[in-house]
C-alpha cells in the first residue's frame, strides 16, 4: 500500500511550489490505489498561525487535493514523539548533552578561526571506554541523535538519482530542546515511521536534512521510504520564485480568475511529463503520474501558458458554472445583476476570447452598468459617413425581430444601402453599446440586450 503525504508547516499561504509538492504526493497515491495524508508541521509556535492552516486547507480544497487522513497536527503529538526520545535515550540511540549554546558558539569560532567546518565537538557522547563528565548541577540538557560515525548513509533518490554522504559530515542531531520539545527533523522522522509513510515527495530543500531523517529512522528500526526530492519552481524572469512575482500563493490565482482544474494541470506540468501532453484532466493525470518523468532540473513558470490553459478550460465550462464564479466578482465591484441582459449568454459569447474569469467579469460588466462610452472613442467611431447608415439601423431596431440572425441582416441592409464597408457601422455600434472597440460578432452582442435597453444606448448617437 502506497502512503504519501503532504507536510507544510504553516507559516504562510500555500504557495505555487507546496501546491505542486501537494499535488503530486496526492497523484501518486491516487495512481496507486494508496492514501494521501496531510499532516501539519506546526511545532513552530512562533512562526504557527491558526489563519496559514486555514489557508492551506483553503487553498487544498479549492484545488480539490483531498486528503484520505488527517490533518495530523505535530502540536497534538509532543506525548508521542517524548516517547520515542525516551525510548532512544534508554536503547542509547540517543543522549543527553549539558553543552551550553555559549559553549557552543565558542566552539565554533574557534573552529571557524583554524577553517575547520563548525561542528559539536561530541564532549557528552557516550562510548565504550570513555568517562562523561559530570552534569553540571541543576542544568537541563538537550537531547542528540547518537549518529554514525563511520560510513556513508544513501539513499536512490527517485527524482535526483543517487545521493551519498559520508557519516562523518554529520554531527549528533539535536533531537530535544532544553525544554524537553521536539526538534523539526525529529518530528517529520516519528511522523514518517509512524505514519507508515512509503514515499516522501517534497521540495530538495529537504534534501539536507534526509541523510539526517535516514539515520534516525534506522537506529529505530523504521523502514526507509522511498524519497522524491522535487526541485524549485523559477519565476518568467528565471530567478527562484518569490512574492515579487505576484500571485504566488494559489488562493491569490483564484482572485485572479484562474479555474482550479486550469491551476492542476499547469502544475501538473511544472517538471514532470508526458510525452508531449501538455491538456488532460487531473482523472488522467492520476492514471499517467509516475515519479520515473520528473525532471531534476528547476521547472519555470510561465504566466503565458497558464493564460492558454485557463482560457482553454474557461472555453470547455458550461455557461451556468462560469456565470456562478463571475457573479461574485461582479457583485464585488458593485455591480447589480438584472435577468436580461442575461449573465450566463453574455458569458456565452465572451467566454470565447478571454483568459481569466476577471476578463470575463470585465466584459459582463458593461452590459449592466450605466454606460458613458469616452467622447473620443465616440467621436473616433461616428463619423459623418457612418451616421446616416446608424440612423437607418436604429429606426429598423424598433421592428427587426430580436434575435442575432435578424439583426445581423438589417446591419447588412443598411451598409448596403449607404456602400459602406461593414466595420463602418459595426464599429460604432459595438462603442455606443458597450464602450469597447473589440467585442465578439455585433449582431450577437446587440442581441443580448433587450430591445429597450439597446435603443437607449444606441440614442447617444447624434443622428437626426
Ligand atoms: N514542513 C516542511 C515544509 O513545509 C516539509 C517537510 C517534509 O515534507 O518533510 O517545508
Amino acid at each position: 500500500m502506497i502512503r504519501t503525504r503532504f507536510a507544510p508547516s504553516p507559516t504562510g499561504f500555500l504557495h505555487i511550489g507546496g501546491a505542486r509538492t501537494a499535488l503530486f504526493s496526492w497523484a501518486y497515491a491516487r495512481h496507486h490505489g494508496g492514501k494521501f495524508i496531510l499532516r501539519v508541521e506546526d511545532t513552530d509556535l512562533a512562526r504557527s498561525t491558526p489563519e496559514a492552516v486555514q489557508a492551506i486547507i483553503d487553498g487544498m480544497n479549492w484545488l480539490g487535493l483531498t486528503h484520505d487522513e488527517g490533518p495530523f497536527y505535530q502540536t497534538q503529538r509532543m506525548d508521542r514523539y517524548k516517547v520515542v526520545i525516551t525510548e532512544m535515550l534508554a536503547t542509547g540511540t540517543a543522549y543527553h548533552c549539558f553543552t551550553t549554546p555559549e559553549e557552543l558558539d565558542r566552539m565554533r569560532e574557534e573552529q571557524r578561526a583554524k577553517g575547520l567546518k563548525p561542528r559539536y565537538d561530541g564532549a557528552w557522547r557516550p562510548e565504550p571506554g570513555k568517562t562523561l563528565p559530570t552534569p553540571p548541577a541543576g542544568a537541563l540538557p538537550v537531547v542528540r541523535f547518537r549518529n554514525p560515525v563511520a560510513g556513508v548513509v544513501a539513499w536512490d533518490d527517485l527524482v535526483k538519482g543517487y545521493i551519498e554522504i559520508a557519516n562523518a559530515e554529520l554531527d549528533d542531531l539535536v533531537i530535544a530542546r532544553a525544554d524537553g520539545t521536539p526538534t523539526y527533523n525529529f518530528c517529520v522522522v516519528v511522523d514518517d515511521w509512524e505514519m507508515g509513510i512509503t514515499h516522501v515527495i517534497r521540495g530538495d530543500d529537504h534534501v539536507n536534512n534526509t541523510p539526517r531523517q535516514i539515520n534516525i529512522l534506522k537506529s529505530l528500526g523504521a523502514e526507509v521510504p522511498l524519497y522524491a526530492h522535487l526541485s524549485m519552481i523559477l519565476g518568467d524572469d528565471g530567478q527562484k520564485l518569490s512574492k515579487r512575482h505576484g500571485a504566488v500563493s494559489i488562493m491569490q490565482y483564484d482572485d485572479e480568475g484562474y479555474l482550479p482544474e486550469a491551476v492542476l494541470n499547469y502544475l501538473a506540468r511544472l517538471g514532470w511529463s508526458h510525452g508531449d501532453e501538455e491538456v488532460f484532466s487531473m482523472q488522467q493525470f492520476c492514471a499517467w503520474f509516475d515519479l520515473d518523468h520528473i525532471t531534476p532540473s528547476a521547472a519555470q513558470f510561465n504566466t503565458e501558458k497558464l493564460n492558454w490553459l485557463n482560457a482553454h478550460y474557461l472555453k470547455l465550462s458550461d455557461n451556468a458554472r462560469l456565470a456562478a464564479l463571475v457573479q461574485p466578482r461582479l457583485e464585488e465591484r458593485g455591480v447589480t445583476i438584472t435577468a436580461s441582459p442575461s449573465l450566463e449568454a453574455i458569458i456565452g459569447i465572451y467566454k470565447e476570447r478571454v483568459s481569466t474569469l476577471n476578463e470575463l467579469a470585465d466584459a459582463a460588466e458593461v452590459f449592466y452598468i450605466d454606460l458613458h462610452p469616452k467622447a473620443e472613442i465616440l467621436a473616433q467611431h461616428l463619423t459623418p459617413e457612418a451616421l446616416p447608415a446608424l440612423a437607418d439601423f436604429i429606426s429598423g431596431v424598433k421592428d427587426v425581430t430580436w434575435e442575432a440572425a435578424a439583426i445581423g441582416a438589417l446591419i447588412k441592409a443598411c451598409i448596403g444601402k449607404h456602400g459602406l464597408k461593414m466595420p463602418k457601422l459595426a464599429m460604432p455600434l459595438r462603442v455606443l453599446l458597450t464602450g469597447q472597440t473589440q467585442t465578439p460578432s455585433v449582431d450577437a452582442v446587440l442581441a443580448l440586450f433587450p430591445r429597450e435597453l439597446a435603443l437607449k444606448r444606441l440614442a447617444v448617437a447624434p443622428v437626426n
